[in-house]
């Protein structure tokens, strides 16, 4: 195998046969980065002994745990350790016609009827619960999702009690959202969300839904079902009333059922572009209100004023962390000619000290891949990238033996046209490419069917405001990225939805206006 030594890592250039993670069929042109023992850690492990699992969760329904109909079960797996967590239940259509059902009770005799100011304290009160139990969520969250401890700890679940608190805030002055206006609830939502932020995800959807006047039913995604289920008991320590939140596991047949039911009056679906897709159909000629978010493929765009170290740790943190596994993750960089070495340079030493390994390690960067399926898709993907003649570099970071991984990789050499620069990866890989004058990197930018979210990098405050008024992108950050408030509306353009969540904004879906 060919070897070459560089100032501060060793890079190997793989032979014909080596497969990458050993799933890569043909790697041409890749290159591993080792940093050897110089970053490792002692472990730094979060306790996880306290945890009650309990061996099947049921469906959630009227405010009670029930079997279901179909008296059928599925394992949801750690990702990281393939070893089974529970069984949960998996809904069917009749399931979902008695979640609807109480739901409608729900809306028809308490939760529409109830004065702004009472449904806010009930919100309130899930807020502070959600708060108290933060670390034993945080740890079901990364030992059901894979996500490290640090971003389910320190990123997640404070979002999480942050939106019920925001939108506990709203419920009972919807009239000042709405000046002159009078806004009137729906009725009953259906909500649909992805496994990469379950219970973010959750919060993004309910609160908004429930400050409104709404009831609803959530559908999580099935590999990450279980905080969804301990949501579901929080609900009941809080006494939110029987109906008003319903909650039915089970993978695309469950959410078709819930979609397709006739008394749901607002679909808001989180989740892949395709399925939003089959979503758009489904709605079409129905009464039923809809509101997208789906995929992205953002564009982070470094000019050759920025301040390097600090864009290369947000190029860092917009792609690595969660494993790459985030709808707005800065997949693209767009580099000015002029610093393309150094941030190559500097990008290619900094993921060879990226730790990956157990999530629950609070050390460890990257965690698990959420799923064997997903993992898959991310080497499906490289694969292309190397048929397509880019070039890859690969931290050689060791894997676990068990569990789904894989490794912070950037690929150079890439072309607009090549499948790594058009479709979302939704992993720890980077597309890098570089453009000259600020037109052209507008440009690139927005060469891709997605506009859910971009980066730009520069010391140049005009810059800044020329080039994000060109970005077809429903959230552009600048000198930062992935930076999250319930006060900020979020959403996209083109392939990537509509609608937006967050924010006063995230109100309008939820209602009527007169
Ligand atoms: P997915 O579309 O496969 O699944 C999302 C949810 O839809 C899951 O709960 C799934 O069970 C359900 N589902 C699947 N088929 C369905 C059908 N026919 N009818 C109704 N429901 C169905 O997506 P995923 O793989 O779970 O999530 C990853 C995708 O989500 C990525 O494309 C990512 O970009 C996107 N995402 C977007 C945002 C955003 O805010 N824009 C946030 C997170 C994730």
């Amino acid at each position: 195998m060919p070897r070459k030594n560089l100032r501060r890592s060793a890079i190997v250039v793989l032979d014909q046969e080596k497969t990458l993670n050993g799933r890569v069929a043909v790697p041409l042109r890749a290159r591993h980065l080792d940093f050897g023992e110089k970053w490792s850690y002692a472990p730094a492990p979060e306790a996880h002994d306290y945890i009650k699992l309990q061996p099947r969760y049921q469906l959630f329904i009227g405010g009670k745990f029930v079997a279901p109909r179909s008296g059928k079960y599925f394992a949801s797996i750690n990702p990281a350790t393939e070893e089974k967590l529970a069984e949960i239940a998996e809904a069917d259509a009749r399931d979902i016609d008695l979640a609807v059902k109480s739901a409608r009770r729900a809306y028809k005799n308490v939760w529409s009827k109830m004065p702004g100011r009472e449904r806010g304290k009930f919100l309130y009160r899930i807020a502070r619960l959600i708060q108290e139990k933060s670390r034993e969520l945080a740890v079901l969250e990364t030992m059901d999702g894979g996500k490290t401890i640090k971003e389910s700890r320190d990123i997640d679940l404070p979002l999480v009690a942050a939106h019920f608190f925001y939108y506990a805030g709203w419920a009972d002055k919807l009239e000042y959202a709405f000046p002159g206006r009078t806004a009137r609830p729906l009725g009953v939502a259906g909500q649909i969300i992805p496994w990469n932020f379950p219970l973010l995800m959750a919060a993004w959807k309910l609160a908004p839904a429930l400050a409104c006047g709404n009831t609803c039913v959530l559908k999580p995604a099935e590999t990450t079902s279980i905080t969804a289920m301990h949501l579901a008991q929080i609900f009941q320590e809080a006494e939110l009333p029987d109906g008003v939140v319903n909650i039915v596991t089970g993978a695309g047949e469950t959410g078709k059922a819930l979609v397709d039911h006739s008394d749901i009056n607002k679909i808001a679906f989180t989740g892949s572009t395709s399925v939003g897709k089959l979503l758009t159909q489904a709605v079409a000629g129905t009464n039923k209100r809809l509101t997208l978010e789906l995929g992205g493929k953002a564009a982070n765009i470094i000019f050759e004023d920025a301040p390097i170290d600090q864009a290369v740790e947000g190029i860092i943190s917009g792609i690595y962390f969660n494993q790459g596994h985030v709808c707005c993750a800065g997949s693209r960089l767009l580099v000015q000619e002029g610093v393309f070495r150094a941030v190559i340079r500097k990008l290619r030493d900094r993921i060879a000290t990226l730790r990956v390994g157990n999530p629950l390690d609070k050390n460890t960067d990257i965690g698990a891949i959420n799923s064997r399926m997903q993992l898959d898709k991310i080497c499906e993907l490289v694969d292309s990238g190397l048929q397509q003649g880019a070039e890859l570099v690969q931290s050689s970071a060791k894997l676990p033996a068990k569990g789904y991984w894989y490794p912070p990789s950037f690929f150079t050499g890439v072309t607009a046209s090549h499948r790594i620069a058009q479709e979302e990866i939704f992993g720890p890989v980077l597309s890098v490419m570089t453009f000259r004058t600020p037109e052209e990197a507008i440009e690139r930018a927005n060469n891709t069917p997605y506009g859910l979210s971009a980066g730009v990098w520069t010391d140049k405050g005009s810059k800044i405001f020329k080039i994000v008024s060109k970005l077809r992108a429903g959230v552009v950050w600048a000198n930062t990225y992935n930076k999250f408030d319930p006060t900020s509306p979020f959403g996209g353009y083109k392939e990537s939805g509509f609608g937006r969540e967050g924010g006063r904004h995230g109100l309008l879906p939820y209602v009527a206006l007169s």
